[in-house]
């Protein structure tokens, strides 16, 4: 049967993932140092997987209403009005999703009619473009650049607006650069969105990986915008908890309804053991993030020094955990160093095209990995440029 046909053009249009298809060569190599999926190398904190199993112990095996247990919602909007200073009503303005990934195809399916315009800056989180074509929706892409520690400027969002845009998309600290936002920016990128009209769909899953005692700031707390703004975070990045596949959207209760309706009819839910242990996570869990977050800002500095020292350029990231060194002096493409890395080395990095075009001369190098694995991958990463 020729299968070419029954696929959705839209869905053929998409490429796979860039970090799933050069994980797919590392599969079953024990050999390999992984600077590459971007997870952190902690276990969830035990007093949080230990919610999960109480929840299992007695017996909570149950859905829960579509929008999630309202004593999480409950404990959301308590957490995101002291981290974030951002109300929102637990009630009818929190959404409990299945990880942010669900939260951003939400959103996206719930606002986007076909053909509006989605601007969002590059290098990104991977799934950002293709969220935006499975919505029906035309990405419009914006580049942050390297001289400028790869921030968003006003500017450029306002040179890529057109009639047709109605969101812009955000995410800071940013995947894959560790990018923070400054005040100035986002307020001009906020007066932008007021004056035209458009939602911001704000992607703060790094929002607690902030260094050298920085805080964090969301475009949702700016004046004007707490109306306009879709917020997402999640528990995987800071919670260390990828596996619960927990996350959750804040925004102004009719975005919400629209974003549930589509939520109850694909995913009913999200695990209520998973949501049992996010209430743990956020009413107890910031001491055990805190020296999670001390941690990776002790090998941020580490590898930040290590790569310049040998002479890979890397600007200092204020966030996430993620350094994206510049390797163009080298000769080969991103694809091309990278797997040489791999194959000569052993080293996994993910090349920096995957996270858009602009990307190429990049290498992203996750460091949620432990010390020593750090330092054997920057002695074979010096070792592997000193024969280029
Ligand atoms: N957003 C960004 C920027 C990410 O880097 C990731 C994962 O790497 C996600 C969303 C997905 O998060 P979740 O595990 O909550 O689905």
């Amino acid at each position: 049967m020729d299968y070419s046909n029954i696929i959705a053009k839209h869905i053929a249009s998409i490429p796979r993932s860039g970090i799933r298809d050069f994980f797919e060569l590392v599969q079953g190599r024990d050999d390999v140092i992984s600077l590459g999926v971007g997870e952190p190398d902690f276990s969830t904190p035990w007093h949080i997987r230990e919610a999960a199993i109480y929840s299992l112990e007695k017996g909570q095996t149950s859905y829960t209403s579509n929008l999630g247990l309202l004593s999480l919602r409950k404990s959301i909007a308590k957490y995101v009005s002291r981290f974030f200073h951002v109300d929102y009503v637990a009630e009818k303005e929190v959404l409990v999703t299945v990880g942010v990934s669900e939260a951003i195809d939400l959103a996206l399916r719930a606002l986007l009619n076909p053909g509006d315009e989605v601007i969002y800056h590059e290098p990104c989180y991977v799934s950002y473009s293709p969220s935006i074509v499975m919505a029906y929706g035309k990405p419009v892409t914006v580049v942050t650049k390297k001289e400028d520690g790869f921030s968003l400027k006003p500017e450029a969002v306002a040179a890529a607006i057109t009639p047709r845009t109605r969101m812009v998309m955000l995410n800071f600290p940013t995947n894959p650069t560790g990018a923070c936002a400054t005040r100035e920016d986002l307020e001009g990128i906020a007066k932008l969105c007021i004056e035209h009209d458009l939602i911001v769909m704000t992607d703060e899953i790094y929002s607690e990986l902030r260094y050298d005692g920085e805080e964090h700031l969301s475009i949702a707390a700016l004046p004007g915008m707490r109306e306009r703004t879709i917020l997402l975070h999640g528990f995987s990045k800071a919670f260390a908890m990828t596996g619960f596949r927990l996350g959750y959207a804040c925004a102004p209760q009719p975005i919400i309804e629209a974003m549930m309706k589509i939520h109850q009819y694909a995913m009913l839910c999200a695990p209520i053991m998973s949501q049992n242990a996010a209430i743990e996570a956020l009413e107890n869990g910031t001491p055990s993030m805190e020296k999670m977050r001390d941690s990776y800002h002790q090998r941020r500095d580490y590898v930040v020094k290590r790569l310049n020292d040998m002479g890979i350029e890397c600007h200092t990231p204020g966030g996430a955990f993620y350094v994206f060194p510049d390797i163009s002096k080298f000769g080969l493409s991103s694809k091309e160093f990278a797997m040489k890395l791999l194959e000569q080395e052993s080293v996994a990095a993910v090349p920096g095209t995957a996270f858009g075009a602009c990307g190429e001369g990049f290498l992203r190098c996750c460091y949620a990995t432990g010390f020593d694995d750090l330092k054997l991958a920057m002695d074979k990463i010096e070792h592997f440029i000193s024969k280029l």
